[in-house]
């Protein structure tokens, strides 16, 4: 792995332009992010729960690239999203692993980017089928080949459920940097953990493989009030505590 690994950070969602812009300055001034994440349309698993800020977050995220000079990410799920992100001209997108696992919506979404030189970054599908995220890569490089793909391995959904939030599977991640070695590769122990407590041993190990580019962790001002995954964020300045560097 390159010495300074590429650190995607920032609140799993976009919950006010304050809370965004304060993260992100606070994540420059620790000299501890290259691009911000902020999740703006939120995949929740069941109803009812906060859904993010939509259109709105996305011109906070837009005023973060413009005033702040940092590039920004978001997830997109439908070729509505990516129009709206496209619109606010955000740097790169992420495709959140409950949709990487529906080839139909890959399908919608490369389509929705043929022609752009977005950054793509694919996550793992959320069911240990190294397939579904094989064909996902291979839905973008046939249908969009000019967008700039990543992907990130963020755990796989198994039960019953072991200590991990989302089991590593660490073997899948060796694998799919053998069939696409050309894209980078980053590692999201958030995800994985579920945990903030659990963060460490696991950027450990993503260390110790070898095989990562860099990886993205969800931080937060106050992680106790999170609005979506609380027990996962750390604040900036834990970041330092993972020794990613
Ligand atoms: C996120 O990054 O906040 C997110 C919802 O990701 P995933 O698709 O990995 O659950
Ligand atoms: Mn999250």
């Amino acid at each position: 792995m390159q010495t300074q690994p590429y650190l995607i950070t920032g609140p799993c969602s976009a919950e006010s332009e304050e809370q965004v812009f304060k993260t992100a300055q606070e994540l420059l001034a620790l000299n501890c992010v290259d691009l911000f994440r902020a999740g703006v349309f939120k995949p929740r698993t069941r109803p009812g729960n906060f859904e993010g800020n939509a259109e709105a977050a996305l011109e906070w995220l837009k005023n973060i690239q413009t005033q702040l000079n940092l590039p920004t990410c978001t997830e997109v799920a439908t070729p509505k999203h990516v129009e709206s992100t496209l619109k606010y001209n955000i740097t790169s997108l992420w495709i959140g692993t409950r949709t990487t696992a529906s080839p139909f919506a890959i399908q919608e979404l490369a389509q929705s980017l043929k022609g752009t030189q977005t950054q793509v970054l694919i996550k793992n599908p959320i069911n240990p089928d190294i397939n579904l995220w094989i064909g996902a890569i291979e839905r973008f490089l046939a249908t969009a080949p000019s967008v700039k793909l990543s992907l990130i391995h963020r755990g796989f959904s198994v039960y019953p459920k072991s200590t991990y939030r989302y089991e590593p599977i660490w073997e899948i991640a060796q694998k799919i940097k053998q069939e696409f070695p050309e894209l980078k590769l980053y590692n999201d122990p958030s995800h994985m953990a579920g945990d903030r407590t659990l963060l460490k041993e696991i950027v450990q190990k993503a260390k110790s493989l070898d095989l990562y580019d860099g990886y993205m962790i969800e931080t937060h001002l106050n992680p106790e009030k999170a609005l979506t995954d609380q027990a996962q964020q750390i604040t900036p300045d834990q970041l330092k505590e993972l020794d990613l560097r």
